[in-house]
């Protein structure tokens, strides 16, 4: 039997970034609704005739969605929760958006859905509300459309939904005394009704992604699963696509259900091949998740050759796939102009993974390894040249660290008091997360300097400038511990990737973060250390213009790693280590430069937690140690911040703790303070900045409202060990939103303090 290929899902970001560029512009009214579903059409057709050229069996659909797939399920089952619903009862395109952003195109706001993180993963999607009285019905037919769309172009069409199974996982209820499965029922009834439109249309395959079969699950959730399957059996194939982890505890599921093929992610879950051999009948299609979905290297196409062929010696319906979808890696490689050729060579971005599956296929098929040759001998030879060049000072100084290195010297009782004496702060001291507005002008300039267009002198000026701006506008609303704003970043982890040894940077290497939000992770490609300072200059500068303290601003080590493409070739936890130590001498130099307060991000850190439980403890303890390292050695008096957003933080709060900063801010307001439930059970011993607004929304918080807020935290937190902030930086907001939002948090914050006094 010919073994197929296929991928879970191509970016739909468009190769230039197409989508983000036409959704800013149709939310500023720049261009007409029907000129961005032109565009998105345009990216839809384009990805599907790169696959085909590429030399994919399968053309995969329903991968594109105007913000996030998630969102797109919820539109296409018709569960769209009230507050978003028009009078005259009419869902499209807008409604999505309104959903997503809060604000409507007529100019209507409200509470946008909750946005978190997907499974272990930098993409965002937006939550499902669940309540009892949700309906569900098809009227939202995108994904027809787009069928059709494909249908032209090639036979062999695979539609791909997010399972009901896991969308109900993945959604959340508000209301007590309600089950979620109350509603399965009617979820899979739709579903049935996409099923059977689906085989109208003569298809013979659809993926059913069931991300969640990688968790832990309940019995319930596994009973349903069960049940569910089994009520939506049709004529049509099935193949239960599973991703991010090992699905062998969950075998027992996939055993009772009928299904005609099932996708194993083999990067992130490790399997037992006797296992399988055993566990899955002879007519099921498995097909092997083999090429990164989630990384930027080339594959090692000869290793996966011979160890296909061992499984074929036993069962032949094998299929050869993407790990996961591809929407976490960038478009295309050859779009590099600056990368040298003899490093492009190395990596293999979406387009190229399409290729390498067809060269795996062909090679497996044809009997001919040698096809593979040519491809991997760049990698092989690579990954020799770095084991001959590792950096050994910086061996011997991760050897050499000792339990000391990662604690800082006293409790943070004995701290706390010698920061309060040394910064002199008020009750419910105000700050904000780093960043300020990032406006045109500033990209431009930044893009000026890039482009060799203007010289350092003049640019450092200039961002001086920005920073002075960004300090008087902090004192004139009367913020308490301020900061430089970071003008100077494109991007939290980029900007240290740049000033570090070891990263590599892709002009067009964007990846979908959330709605229309971008990142464009660097590549560590060999060992990392410091050779100069990094932010010293900025924040020295800002402190240097008032005598309120000044934060100086770190990306963290997990956050870094995270959110680059590391190297495969030594384990994360070396790679956090590096970086940390890099770190740490830069927060040496802050601190001798006279700066008190220093922040360390690690907003990835949720992001990295494996998602079974027996995993989790080895990943945190690294974790948790990489950060401790970079922070421990400062004085009692300076205090040290981190910030953490965009994802559920109960399970870790212990690990949270453990990192032992002296002040946690935190994202909490789009998920109407959630958190504080999670302080109400457990007594976090240092400071916390609960975020008093969503700055994701251009929505300007309600002075009453934050008041509320702060009432609220205060019966939790203990009032000095308060502090007041927005939820995440103001990189992505106008100047006007961010004062208006800023005066509202300050006064809100004034009043709270004069009835205390
Ligand atoms: N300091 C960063 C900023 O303010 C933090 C960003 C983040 O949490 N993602 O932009
Ligand atoms: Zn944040």
């Amino acid at each position: 039997m010919t073994i197929l290929n296929h991928i879970l899902g191509f970016p739909r970001i468009g190769f230039k970034r197409e989508l983000k560029i036409a959704q800013e512009m149709y939310w500023s009214k720049k261009i007409s609704k029907s000129k961005l579903k032109e565009i998105g059409k345009k990216i839809r057709i384009k990805n599907l005739k790169k696959q085909k050229e590429m030399g994919l069996d399968f053309l995969s659909v329903g991968d594109f969605a105007w913000y996030d797939h998630v969102l797109s399920t919820s539109m296409m089952l018709g569960n769209i929760p009230k507050r978003f619903i028009n009078s005259n009862n009419k869902i499209d395109i807008d409604t999505l958006f309104y959903i997503a952003r809060g604000v409507s195109t007529d100019k209507k706001s409200t509470n946008p859905s909750e946005m978190t993180k997907w499974f272990n993963t930098n993409y965002h999607y937006i939550v499902p509300e669940f309540s009892k009285d949700s309906v569900f019905n098809f009227s939202w037919k995108q994904l027809l459309k787009e069928i059709d769309e494909a249908l032209l172009i090639g036979k062999n069409v695979k539609p791909i939904i997010l399972g009901p199974m896991s969308y109900l996982w993945l959604g959340k209820t508000y209301e007590l005394n309600f089950n979620r499965f109350d509603l399965l029922d009617k979820i899979l009834d739709v579903y049935k009704n996409i099923f059977s439109c689906l085989e109208k249309k003569g298809i013979k395959w659809i993926q059913i992604d069931e991300p969640i079969l990688s968790l832990d699950l309940s019995s319930e959730y596994k009973k349903n699963f069960i049940y569910s399957y089994n009520y939506l059996k049709c004529n049509i194939n099935i193949l239960l696509t599973t991703y991010f982890g090992n699905i062998s505890h969950n075998l027992d599921i996939i055993q009772k259900i009928p299904i005609q093929g099932i996708h194993l992610d083999l990067i992130s879950g490790k399997y037992n091949f006797a296992d399988l051999k055993k566990n899955f009948s002879k007519d099921l299609i498995i097909s092997l998740g083999v090429i990164n979905g989630k990384n930027i290297w080339k594959t090692d196409l000869i290793k996966y050759y011979f160890l296909i062929k061992k499984i074929l010696k036993y069962r032949d319906n094998i299929w050869i796939g993407s790990s996961c979808s591809l929407i976490h890696v960038p478009v295309d490689i050859q779009q590099e102009k600056k990368i040298k050729t003899e490093l492009k060579t190395l990596f293999s971005f979406a387009v190229q993974k399409c290729y390498e599956l067809y060269l795996l296929s062909s090679a497996l098929n044809k009997n001919k390894i040698d096809l593979l040759e040519s491809w991997v001998l760049p990698l092989l030879s690579y990954n020799q040249i770095i084991k001959n060049n590792t950096n050994n000072n910086l061996k011997d100084k991760i050897l050499s660290l000792k339990k000391k290195d990662y604690q800082r010297k006293n409790s943070y009782k004995i701290r706390y008091k010698k920061q309060k004496k040394k910064l002199n702060l008020p009750i419910l001291p105000i700050t904000t997360i780093g960043s300020f507005p990032q406006t045109q002008d500033l990209r431009k300039l930044r893009s000026n300097f890039r482009n060799k267009l203007i010289n350092k002198k003049e640019y450092k000026k200039k961002i001086f400038k920005i920073i002075k701006y960004n300090i008087l506008q902090q004192e004139k609303l009367n913020i308490d511990v301020l900061v430089h704003g970071e003008p100077e970043r494109n991007d939290m982890v980029e900007y240290f990737g740049e000033n570090l040894e070891g990263f590599l940077f892709t002009e067009y290497g964007w990846v979908q973060s959330y709605g229309s939000r971008c990142v464009k992770p660097p590549i560590i490609y060999s060992d990392i250390s410091r050779s100069k300072p990094i932010t010293l200059d900025w924040i020295k500068y800002a402190q240097s213009l008032t005598k309120k303290p000044v934060k100086g601003m770190l990306t963290g080590p997990v956050t870094i790693l995270l959110w680059s493409f590391p190297r495969e070739d030594i384990s994360y936890k070396i790679i956090a280590t590096q970086i940390a130590l890099a770190l740490k001498d830069e927060i040496y130099d802050l601190e001798k430069n006279g700066i008190n307060i220093i922040q360390i991000d690690e907003p990835a850190l949720r992001e990295g937690l494996p998602l079974k439980n027996i995993d989790k403890q080895k990943y945190l303890s690294w974790a948790i140690n990489s950060f401790k390292l970079s922070v421990s050695s400062v004085k009692d008096s300076t205090q040290i911040h981190t910030h953490m957003c965009y994802c559920e933080f109960n399970d870790i709060i212990q690990s949270i703790s453990d990192l032992d900063a002296d002040v946690i801010t935190i994202e909490t307001a789009r998920s109407n303070m959630e958190i504080l439930d999670c302080f109400k059970n457990f007594k976090y011993p240092n400071s916390v900045g609960p975020g008093f607004y969503d700055i994701h929304s251009p929505n300007i918080p309600q002075k009453n409202n934050i008041i509320k807020l702060i009432k609220k935290s205060m019966k939790i937190i203990s009032i000095n060990k308060l502090w007041i902030n927005p939820d995440c930086g103001l990189k992505t907001r106008t100047w006007t939103e961010v004062n208006n939002a800023l005066k509202n948090l300050v006064s809100a914050t004034k009043k709270i303090r004069s009835n205390i006094s």
